[in-house]
């Protein structure tokens, strides 16, 4: 064995889920269901799985046994999955393997299996009784997303018609109770952990600590949108989540006597709607000057303003100074060899600053990371049950991530915890955050549980963990019927089946449908597949002009940043076939990354649209492929109700929608640029709240399109 691998079992032998083995291997054995917690980076998801492996092949049972630990998100399954077979000194693919939407690494041997929570739904649809698997891990179910509540309640039913199946659910915080007696009072087991003490510092002790002051201006000068301001911060203000209103109040009613003049003028300047770059940029300062090494992890909503934030801080001379500073990001779509940086410890002297989003709460654990910045935000999907589009906004974080978020400091040493909000805001927060399940459009899952046969829609949400509300599940069930996946009995119809078999969520299976009906396959399969994928179009913000006209040379005034995408993937393929691709993506600020996945996924849309019969040849299903009038509109039939109104004013186009009112197009589509849009709409796939909202992707069409293809809007 070599000595890096010698390392590696003494890391593993000294953390504390090592003492706890055999009581653990014992509840399994001895339970059909048990809840494990344990302090993040305790060891549940790299060692639990594996002391079951290690039992099984001790057991003489190595070659029968199947376990399965799903993970709420892609990234964790394969960086765990990788983990796990170094540390048993294989390669990935032996005796571990993993498996995410369009990857995989999986071989005959392969008996421990990570994959997303997704996938082991999917698995259920083909094969109901999850024939030969031997045991079920759930991790990370505190976060209480949507398919890990959805799995549970389908798990809760298949338990009884496999009494030899094992189920075991891990969490990090302590609210195992709850799942405990959700499985009639299964065993709960907890891995004591050992954190040093974490020194925590509100919004007041900061700016009294660092004399920042905050200003109204300041607040306003960060986003330059002075002139929308008071419109926004009035529609925000209607729509504030109770977290945020008590925060409010709690904010007015605080006694902030106590303090220094200045910094109680200063604190009545906080905007809670907005984030504050230059207070993050001063405290981060504030702690590098610190003699202390260690790293600093910063708590950020999502890949946007994580962007923005490193573009500010790299242009400051102390945290842009790569001889005293490594600047690192960490978020869902970051690349592995930044996610290995991550978790390196960085040469003496150098100041290691990660800003992350809450992925660095639970799933991840930086090892050396003493000093934490706390946002005091995370981006959730919410959803207006009204108009059916999910939005994705920051919004207030629990109590019960603030906790996590400032244990995250106290690893290696004792440490320190900035929290960028007032106490008494801390105080408003709620103690857990609300179960996805509860906030989220529920077309895709309605459509799921019908695919399953899992009986009526309401029956089997009413059994989850806290079901949904009545009206968002009729709303769901409208949406399905209004495109006719389900009948007026609520049966799967024919298009229903066909919608549960692609992967993708309904809005867009329905374009891949009408665009195989239509002879309209090809660009609308690039389409689809580059919006849930994710953007191919690279944004560095240090060549953003350069970026943003590469971008619009591919709109070619069509306004449309489908059609760009459209005419980005067409130019990339072509480029592939002389070999000149990665060129190509070079030159044209695309990420070749993506691209692939883009075409990848393009393949099985293909094959799963022939599979259920909607696809006879390619070459008929393109008849229509190069009319861009079709492909607009079967864009606009799958993201309608996205809609919003254009106006075009002297120099600039005002939108709106009509939730919302004005809202703002993000900088990089290609309908950002246009000085005016000839066409009296704008569909859009999604919305996501900053400070205001901001639609992202959009494609313009005019008033017929809207009302063949679309709905009536008033
Ligand atoms: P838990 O699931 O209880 O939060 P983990 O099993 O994920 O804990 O992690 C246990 C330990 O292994 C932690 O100290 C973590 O830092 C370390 N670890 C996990 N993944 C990696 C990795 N890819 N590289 C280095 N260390 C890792
Ligand atoms: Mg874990």
């Amino acid at each position: 064995e070599s000595v890096e691998g010698q390392k590696m079992q003494e890391l593993r032998r000294s953390l504390p889920a090592y003492k706890e083995k055999e009581a653990l291997l014992n509840a399994i054995s001895r339970n059909q269901v048990i809840v494990v917690s344990g302090e993040t980076g305790c060891g549940k998801t790299t060692q639990l799985p594996q002391y079951i492996l290690e039992s099984e092949i001790e057991a003489a049972r190595g070659a029968v046994c199947s376990i399965i630990c799903t993970q709420p998100r892609r990234i964790s399954a394969m960086s765990v999955a990788e983990r796990v077979a170094a540390e048993r000194g294989e390669k990935l693919g032996d005796s571990v393997g993993y498996k995410v939407r369009l990857e995989g690494i999986k071989g005959r041997d392969t008996r421990l299996l990570f994959c997303t929570t997704g996938i082991l739904l999917r698995r259920l649809l083909l094969d109901r009784s999850l024939q030969g698997v031997t045991h079920v891990i759930v991790d990370e179910i505190h976060e209480r997303g949507m398919n890990e509540d959805f799995l549970l309640i389908v798990l809760k039913e298949l338990l009884p018609r496999r009494p030899e199946l094992k189920l075991i659910l891990m969490s990090a915080t302590l609210n195992a109770e709850l799942f405990s007696s959700y499985f009639g009072g299964a065993p709960m087991m907890h891995i004591p952990g050992f954190t040093y003490p974490v020194r925590s510092y509100f919004l007041e002790n900061i700016l009294e600590m660092t004399g920042y002051r905050l200003s109204t201006y300041n607040q306003i000068d960060n986003y330059g949108q002075e002139k929308s301001w008071k419109m926004q911060k009035q529609t925000l203000r209607k729509r504030k989540t109770q977290i945020a209103s008590a925060a409010e109040d709690a904010l007015g009613a605080a006694d902030l006597r106590e303090l220094n003049p200045w910094t109680r003028d200063s604190l009545s300047c906080w905007n809670p709607d907005s984030i504050g770059f230059n207070l993050i940029e001063n405290v981060v300062c504030h702690i590098c000057k610190k003699e202390r090494p260690g790293a600093i992890l910063v708590f950020m909503t999502g890949w946007d303003d994580i962007n923005s934030l490193k573009d500010q801080l790299q242009s400051h001379p102390l945290l842009g100074d790569p001889t005293k500073v490594l600047l690192l990001a960490c978020h869902g779509s970051m690349d592995s060899s930044e996610q290995k940086l991550i978790f390196n410890k960085p040469e003496d002297g150098i100041r290691k600053i990660v800003l992350a989003t809450n992925m660095a709460e639970t799933s991840i654990t930086i090892n050396d990371v003493v000093y934490v910045v706390d946002c005091g935000k995370a981006k959730e999907t919410s959803y207006d049950a009204l108009n059916n589009t999910p939005c994705l906004l920051p919004a207030w974080i629990s109590k019960a991530s603030a906790r996590q978020r400032r244990g995250r400091a106290g690893r290696v040493q004792p440490g320190e915890c900035y929290h960028l909000y007032p106490r008494s805001v801390y105080d408003a927060f709620a103690e857990y955050q609300l179960p996805e399940l509860l906030r989220t459009p529920l077309q895709s899952l309605c459509l799921q549980i019908k695919s399953l046969q899992l009986g009526s829609i309401s029956d089997f949400l009413s059994k989850a963990l806290q079901p949904p509300e009545p009206l968002s599940v009729q709303n769901a069930i409208e949406y399905l019927k209004i495109i006719g996946a389900l009948d007026d009995k609520e049966n799967l119809t024919v298009l229903g089946r066909k919608l549960s078999v692609l992967p993708v969520e309904p809005k867009l299976g329905k374009m891949l449908i009408l665009g195989a009906i239509f002879n309209c396959l090809d660009p609308i399969m690039t389409v689809v597949a580059g919006l849930s994928v994710r953007d191919p179009f690279l944004m560095p913000f240090e060549k953003k002009d350069l970026a943003e006209s590469a971008k619009a040379q591919f709109s070619g005034g069509d306004n449309s940043d489908h059609l760009a995408l459209l005419r980005a993937y067409d130019g990339w393929k072509a480029a592939e076939r002389q070999q000149s691709g990665a060129e190509y993506c070079w030159r044209n600020f695309l990420s070749s990354q993506t691209l692939r996945a883009i075409d990848s996924l393009r393949k099985q849309f293909y094959h799963l649209l022939r599979d259920c019969g909607l696809v006879e040849n390619m070459e008929k299903c393109n008849t229509w492929s190069h009319d861009q009038h079709l492909i607009r509109a079967i864009i606009c039939s799958g993201l309608f109700p996205g809609i919003c109104s254009v106006v075009n004013k002297e120099k600039s186009v005002s939108l709106k929608t009509m939730e919302d009112g004005p809202v703002l197009l993000y900088l990089n589509s290609v309908n950002a640029q246009e000085p005016r849009i000839p066409y009296p709409w704008l569909v859009f796939n999604e919305k996501v709240k900053v400070n205001t909202v901001f639609l992202r992707d959009s494609t313009a069409v005019s008033d017929s399109v809207v009302l063949l293809f679309g709905g009536t809007v008033s």
